[in-house]
C-alpha cells in the first residue's frame, strides 16, 4: 500500500527530532532513509508504525488517515537491528505469533508458517529456539515474522546492523528478493550509504530531522544538492570556484565553460573517479600539476590523495588489476584535470 507522510514534527523536550518531514513511498516501492547518527530515521519510522505519536502532521496509509490509529490497527511489519523474537518460542511459534493475535485459523496458521518457513530458507529449523540459531537465521525469523500477515507495509531498522559484512551482503539481497516477490512497500533505515546504493528503489538523505534530498540512488550519487549530500554518499572532491558569465574559474586551474545558475562563489562536486590523470589531464581545459601524497590500493581499484600546487587535497579513484603497476609513485609529479562534464554544480554550496 501507498504510503504519505505529511508536516510530520516531533520534538523530545529541547529537542526536535522530525523537522516537517514529507515524504511518499509508493506501492511497491523500496525507499531508504539514509542518514547519521541521530538525524532522526528511527523516530520517522516509529510515527509511521504508530509507536510515536507526532506533534504535528499526518500519516496515510492507502487512502486511510492512520495518524492517531493504535499500532497494531496499522498492519505494519517491522525488523529492528536487534532481533527482537520471543526467546522462548521456537521458530515456528515466532512466525505464528502475529497470526494467533489476528485470530487466524490453526490450519491456516499452519499453512502460513510453513510457507514462509521455505520463503526465508528456515524450512529445517522450525523447532529451533532463537538462541539455537546464528545472528542471520534470527534476523530471518525476524523478516518471516514481519510479513507472514501480508501487512500493508514492511518497516526495517538497521536490520543487518549487528551482522558481519558477508552476511550482511547476502542479507541484503535476500530481503529484496522477497521485498520484490512478495510486492511489499518497504521503508528501509541505515546509515550506511553503500547499502542504500545497493538495495534501493529510492534514497531520502535525513539529516537533523529533515529530508535533505529525495532521489534514485544515480540521482543521489551524480547530482547532490548541498555538500552535506555529496560528502556523506561516496567520496567526494569539492572545488570553490567563481562563475562569471559562462565560464567558472578555479584557482590554480584555469577556467571551465561551464553556467552556474548565479555568478559568484561556486561549488563544483568531481568525483575521484572522474579526475583525470596524465595525457588525459593535458587536454582538459582545467589542469594543474599534483604531487602524489599517497596512493591506497583497495584491491580492484586504487586511489591516489593528490596535492595540487595550488589549493586543497583531492583523491582520485582508477581501476586497477592486482597485476597492474601503480599508476604514479608516491613523491612523483602528475598533470591533472578536468572537463566541463566530469563535475557538477552543487546547488546549496
Ligand atoms: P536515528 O535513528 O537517526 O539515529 P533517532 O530518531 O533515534 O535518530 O533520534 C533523533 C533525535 O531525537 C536524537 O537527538 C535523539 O537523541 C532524540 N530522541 C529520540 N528518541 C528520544 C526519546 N524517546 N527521548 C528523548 N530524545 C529522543
Ligand atoms: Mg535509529
Amino acid at each position: 500500500m501507498k504510503l504519505n507522510v505529511q508536516g510530520i514534527v516531533k520534538r523530545f523536550g529541547a529537542v526536535t527530532a522530525l523537522n516537517g518531514v514529507d515524504l511518499t513511498v509508493e506501492e511497491g516501492e523500496f525507499l531508504t532513509i539514509l542518514g547519521p547518527s541521530g538525524s532522526g530515521k528511527t523516530t520517522l519510522l516509529k510515527a509511521v508504525a504508530g509507536f510515536e505519536a507526532p506533534d504535528a502532521g499526518s500519516v496515510r496509509l492507502g487512502d486511510k488517515d492512520v495518524t492517531s490509529a493504535p499500532a497494531r490497527h496499522r498492519n505494519v511489519g517491522m525488523v529492528f537491528q536487534n532481533y527482537a523474537l520471543f526467546p522462548h518460542l521456537t521458530v515456528a511459534q515466532n512466525l505464528a505469533f502475529p497470526l494467533e493475535m489476528r485470530g487466524v485459523g490453526k490450519a491456516e496458521i499452519a499453512r502460513r508458517v510453513t510457507e514462509t518457513l521455505a520463503l526465508v530458507e528456515l524450512g529445517s529449523y522450525a523447532e529451533r529456539l532463537p538462541r539455537q540459531l546464528s545472528g542471520g537465521q534470527q534476523q530471518r525469523v525476524a523478516l518471516g515474522r514481519a510479513v507472514i500477515f501480508n501487512p500493508s507495509l514492511l518497516l526495517l531498522d538497521e536490520p543487518f546492523g549487528a551482522l558481519d559484512r558477508k552476511l550482511r551482503e547476502s542479507l541484503q539481497l535476500e530481503v529484496r528478493r522477497l521485498q520484490r516477490r512478495l510486492q511489499l512497500t518497504t521503508l528501509f533505515i541505515t546509515h550506511d550509504q553503500e547499502e542504500a546504493l545497493i538495495m534501493s528503489d529510492r534514497i531520502a538523505v535525513m539529516d537533523q530531522g529533515r529530508i535533505q534530498q529525495l532521489g534514485t540512488p544515480g540521482e543521489i550519487y551524480d547530482f547532490p544538492v548541498s555538500r552535506f549530500v555529496a560528502n556523506f554518499i561516496g567520496e567526494s572532491n569539492l572545488i570553490e570556484g567563481t562563475a562569471l558569465g559562462d565560464q567558472v574559474s578555479i584557482p590554480g586551474f584555469g577556467a571551465l565553460a561551464l553556467k552556474a545558475p548565479a555568478s559568484g562563489p561556486v561549488t563544483l562536486l568531481l568525483r575521484p573517479e572522474a579526475l583525470r590523470l596524465g595525457a588525459e589531464a593535458q587536454a582538459a581545459p582545467c589542469r594543474a600539476t599534483a604531487t602524489v601524497l599517497e596512493t591506497i590500493f583497495l584491491g580492484l581499484s586504487v586511489k591516489l590523495r593528490l596535492k595540487p600546487a595550488e589549493g586543497p587535497e583531492m583523491l582520485a579513484r582508477l581501476p586497477l588489476r592486482p597485476s597492474d603497476p601503480p599508476p604514479a609513485a608516491e613523491g612523483s609529479t602528475v598533470a591533472i584535470g578536468f572537463r566541463p562534464e566530469d563535475v557538477h554544480v552543487v546547488p546549496r554550496g
